[in-house]
């Protein structure tokens, strides 16, 4: 674990293994951190942020070391990304392409950190002065999933730096390589000793620790939802700000007039690019009526091709689930849509290519769902599509609606004004028209409704981790 500039193990000298999900096998242990471990590192973070020399460096200079580290990271994507696949399981392209696009992060804020202004409001009392300025909040916990891990954690560290606060991160159990690696990064960038530790280990023995422990003022996490209901209670009970980006069960829409050759390919890839293991996957694709058969067609022949294999082969298209768990649990979803009546009209089975010691789900299709289904209305996080029908404007808007999630939606049509229309009236907090799946620095992303809490990204981000104050000068 990295705290306070050392390399340490955990107080208890314990371990745990990280398996490869293509072969199945383990190939890096590391440090089982309990709650001894999580107080060394908030209190390494703690005195970096009181005593050290972080906070007090001009926000010019904090920028600087971020831009230095987000060079350090596009020299390093490559590396980092095959960290990230032997981990994860995710394909080789995909994770390399993030890797290099998680350096803009850095380079982002911190261009931003020298560029958040205070202000001096026009005051109702004679002879006084207010000044407003924003302030770090202090040690902040950042806690991530497996399936993006640099990428989620870049969202949170690099605003979090760039406003001046200390960090202690507690990657996934199942993908603790790359964060760990990452800190070689942090060093070389001149980012000083305390300012950014790892605590590696479990959510219950590791996360939980961290989330309460009162030094910690601030929680962004990236998760499931019963893990951010957990924690957004605990840290509710000590006034902590939170951000958490939850889960999805996102609408894809196509309209009788959209381009097929764009649409088809559109909600492949949103459902099932990384086996569908991604929080904005598009899991409900709703259609209109009148182009029902001739789209199922397409999908089923365009998704039928994909090839299912290792991950850092560049021929293949769907990499292993990530974990044995993950697999087992998008199997039983499989089998209540079966029971549900849902009709499979592609894949729903288990598989494991020639060579792979891992965990693979096949693409998979359920015509004839009704969104009262739990296969429409819980999210899966596998390679999973349920298609629905609409017959107008009016019925796609509420079937897209009738969900407890809002994260992410997709609309394909040629129709400006129905685009607008329906970019107003969805609840998402992302919209796609006519493409899917993208996002940037620049822009916020976050959940509406049970997707989340808070924003991450664009310049919404930065003031998560920032507090106002106002100065009050008299004459
Ligand atoms: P998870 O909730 O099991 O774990 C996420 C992290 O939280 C891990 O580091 C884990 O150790 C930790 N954790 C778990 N329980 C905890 C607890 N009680 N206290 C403190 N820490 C705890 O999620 P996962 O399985 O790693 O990731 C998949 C989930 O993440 C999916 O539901 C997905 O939708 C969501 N996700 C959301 C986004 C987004 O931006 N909205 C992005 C990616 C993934």
């Amino acid at each position: 674990m990295w705290i306070g500039g050392d390399w340490l193990p955990a107080e208890n000298g314990e371990t745990f293994a990280s398996a490869n999900p293509y072969t199945g096998e383990d190939w890096a242990r590391f440090p089982r951190a309990g709650a001894r471990d999580v107080d060394r590192a908030v209190q390494a973070a703690h005195a970096a942020f009181t005593e050290g020399d972080w906070p007090r460096w001009t926000a010019s200079a904090r920028g600087a070391a971020l831009v230095r580290l987000s060079g350090l990271i596009a020299e390093n994507a490559d590396r980092l990304a095959e960290i990230e696949v032997r981990d994860n399981g995710k394909l080789l392209a995909e994770m390399s392409n993030q890797c290099r696009y998680m350096a803009n992060w850095y380079a982002y804020y911190g261009g931003m950190a020298d560029k958040v202004e205070g202000r001096v409001p026009p005051i109702d009392k004679p002879g006084v002065v207010n000044m407003v300025t924003y302030e770090p909040v202090g040690v902040c916990a950042l806690i991530t999933p497996w399936n993006s891990p640099l990428l989620l954690l870049a969202w949170k560290l690099a605003p979090a730096l760039a406003a001046g606060n200390t960090v202690v991160i507690k990657p996934s159990e199942y993908t603790t390589a790359s964060t760990v690696e990452l800190m070689h990064l942090v060093e070389a960038a001149g980012i000083p000793p305390g300012v950014v530790n790892v605590v590696t280990g479990f959510g219950q023995e590791a996360g939980m620790p961290l989330v309460t422990h009162p030094l910690v003022r601030k929680v962004a996490f990236t998760g499931g939802e019963a893990a951010g209901r957990e924690i957004n209670a605990a840290a509710a009970r000590d006034f902590k700000k939170v951000t958490l980006e939850l889960g999805g069960k996102s609408p894809n829409i196509v309209f009788d007039d959209a381009d097929l050759d764009a649409a088809v390919p559109g909600a492949v890839s949103g459902i099932f690019a990384a086996s569908g293991q991604t929080c904005i996957a598009g899991s409900r694709l709703l259609l209109h009526e009148s182009l029902h058969d001739e789209f199922l067609d397409r999908l089923v022949g365009l998704a039928k091709a994909a090839r299912l294999g290792d991950p850092m082969d560049p021929e293949t298209n769907i990499s292993p689930v990530a974990t044995a768990a993950q697999h087992d649990k998008i199997l039983s979803c499989i089998e209540t849509a079966r029971g549900e009546g849902a009709r499979c009209v592609l894949g729903g089975n288990s598989a494991r290519p020639a060579g792979s010691g891992g965990y693979f789900v096949e693409p998979t299709i359920f015509d004839g769902v009704r969104n009262d289904m739990r296969i429409a209305q819980e999210e899966v996080f596998g390679p999973v599509l349920s298609v629905l029908t609409f017959r107008d404007e009016h019925e796609a808007v509420a079937i897209a609606n009738d969900v407890l999630y809002g994260l992410a939606a997709g609309v394909w049509t040629c129709d400006l004004n129905r685009a607008l229309r329906m970019s107003r009236r969805l609840q998402a907090g992302t919209v796609w028209v006519n493409t899917y799946r993208s996002t940037s620095y620049t822009t916020p992303f976050g959940g509406w409704k049970r997707s989340g809490l808070g924003h991450e990204n664009g310049r919404e981000a930065i003031m998560e981790y920032l507090q106002p104050k106002s100065v009050w000068l008299a004459e």
